[in-house]
């Protein structure tokens, strides 16, 4: 008789933990999958997809407004809501059923209940109280989002999970937080109508990332109309029948139809029993802590993706669930590479990201080059849209490698991907320049880029 039920256990059916499933399986381990909502996890059923699939709707509008001045009439402009939510529901639906299936193929079995530790080597299944033990357990139950401190009226705010079924399009919304989920969501209803009204806790939105890139995207927010509220917090959300007041820290309210917090996430960590298997967590980010191999503070439990809180993104769980199943079950160490992981934020318009700011450059490198340029994209010539793109490359100004790219336009996300592998590859500002330019395009901005726009040398320390 085996000496445990299964070789791997795997706590949630999220990006990460069905690749690591599959996978693992592959590798001729024996594999069980618990998974409590729905397979597919947060990136399939209320994340990635459903979001993508909300700004490209949304975008329409953009599309029939810009349409006019390339001659075409469009007599009217409607949009329904609920047919939206419907073919949403149903690709996300048909998404589930192929992960379901592809699961299954793999040879590892599916059970639909929440699982929790019990010991290093035990989980327990909440659905029928069955225990199962398992060689090694991977921990990959991803997060949720956060609510923050209690204010009066929390009770009245929905997340970005609720904002993906909501019965009919807010008419007037406000949404607090200035990261990736705010403002793809204040792009998302304003393209479908809404007033949206941002509040932001800082001095600008987007924290992290590059300071042009910061006010650029602001601006061009703020220019199709959506209002960008800095320096204040939700003190109070009051309800009047359908309508709601949101009083604001500096004094003054907002009136909406809803409001939304996108105020970051947390690791789903609690009531996992992961103090009955001693799983330590990293004190840093409320994450489990793990090492280079996703192995936790007990051999034989395993973490990856979200609820590790390291990079929370798709690509970066699913890398780890691969690496995890391929160095305990085929035979190969794999150590995933966190450094320049390209990303974008689906506001409107697009953030395209890869390396380093022009700020982390310049504190990590003695000499850097930033080579910048905005310019008018080709389309708002004839349609009279009021928009710039932003291009921007920080240099190494020593070894002329390519530290960082930062776009803002359309399109950004899709150019960022194919410049990260240059990125990655160490490319240098000569190679970018001694590509040939594909015209037209507004991404031939980023091999035509000549002169430096500043040039940054540290003065060495008296
Ligand atoms: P998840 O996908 O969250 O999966 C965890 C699963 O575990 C869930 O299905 C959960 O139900 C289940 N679970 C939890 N606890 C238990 C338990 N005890 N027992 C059984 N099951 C359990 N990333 C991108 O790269 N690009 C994007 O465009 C993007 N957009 C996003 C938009 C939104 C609105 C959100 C919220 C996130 C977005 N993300 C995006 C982030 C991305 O969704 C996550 O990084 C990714 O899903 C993490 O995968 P994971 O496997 O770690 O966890
Ligand atoms: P982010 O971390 O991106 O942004 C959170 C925002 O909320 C920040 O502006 C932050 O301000 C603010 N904030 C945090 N705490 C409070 C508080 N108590 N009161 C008021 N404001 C607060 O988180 P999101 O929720 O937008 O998204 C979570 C994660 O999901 C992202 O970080 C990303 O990893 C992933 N994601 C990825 C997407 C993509 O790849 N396109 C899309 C959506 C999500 P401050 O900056 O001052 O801390």
């Amino acid at each position: 008789m085996a000496e445990f039920d299964v070789d791997l256990f795997v706590i949630g059916g999220g990006s990460g933990g069905v690749r690591a499933a599959r996978i693992a399986a592959g590798h001729g381990a024996r594999v069980m999958i618990a998974e409590e909502y729905r397979m597919g996890g947060t990136c399939v059923i209320r994340g990635c997809v459903p979001k993508k699939l909300f700004v490209i709707g949304s975008h329409v509008r953009h599309e029939i407004e810009d349409a006019a001045g390339f001659g075409w009439t469009i007599p009217s402009m409607s949009f329904d809501w609920a047919t939206l939510i419907a073919n949403k529901d149903k690709e996300i639906a048909r998404l589930e059923a192929a992960y379901t299936t592809n699961v299954e193929k793999s040879g590892a079995q599916i059970v639909k209940s929440r699982a929790v530790i019990e010991d290093k080597h035990t989980v327990r299944l909440l659905e029928n109280d069955r225990k199962i033990t398992a060689r090694y357990i991977l921990i990959a139950t991803g997060g949720a989002p956060n609510h923050g401190a209690s204010i009066p009226g929390i009770e009245h705010v929905i997340s970005s999970n609720e904002a993906f079924h909501l019965k009919t399009l807010p008419k007037r919304i406000v949404i607090q937080g200035g990261g990736y989920i705010a403002l793809e969501f204040a792009g998302i209803f304003a393209g479908y109508g809404s007033d949206v009204t941002v509040i932001y806790r800082g001095d600008n939105i987007l924290r992290g990332f590059d300071e042009d890139v910061r006010t650029h995207v602001r601006s061009e927010m703020e220019k199709q109309g959506i209002t960008i509220l800095t320096g204040c917090t939700v003190a109070k959300v009051d309800r009047h029948g359908e309508e709601f007041t949101t009083h604001l820290s500096n004094g003054s309210s907002v009136a909406s139809d809803q409001v939304m917090f996108a105020i970051g996430r947390h690791p789903s960590v609690a009531n996992l029993g992961l103090e009955k298997a001693c799983v330590a967590i990293n004190p840093k980010n409320g994450g489990i802590a793990v090492d280079h191999f996703s192995k936790s503070s007990v051999d034989s439990i395993y973490a990856i993706g979200d609820v590790t809180h390291r990079h929370n993104l798709t690509p970066v769980a699913i890398r780890e669930g691969h690496a995890f199943a391929d160095t305990v079950f085929g035979k190969r160490e794999v150590r995933v590479d966190h450094a320049y992981i390209p990303t974008a934020v689906f506001s409107q318009p697009e953030v395209g990201t890869v390396g380093l700011t022009e700020t982390e450059a310049r504190a990590q490198f003695s000499h850097v080059d930033i080579y910048k340029t905005t310019f008018r994209p080709i389309k708002a010539t004839m349609s009279g849209r009021d928009t710039r793109v932003l291009m921007k490359l920080v240099v190494d100004g020593t070894s002329d490698r390519v530290l960082g790219c930062h776009i803002v336009g359309d399109a950004a996300a899709e150019i960022t991907q194919a410049v990260a592998i240059a990125v990655k590859m160490k490319a240098t500002k000569a190679d970018f320049d001694a590509t040939i330019a594909l015209h037209p395009t507004a991404a031939e901005e980023l091999v035509t880029m000549r002169t430096p726009t500043a040039r940054h040398v540290r003065q060495a320390a008296e």
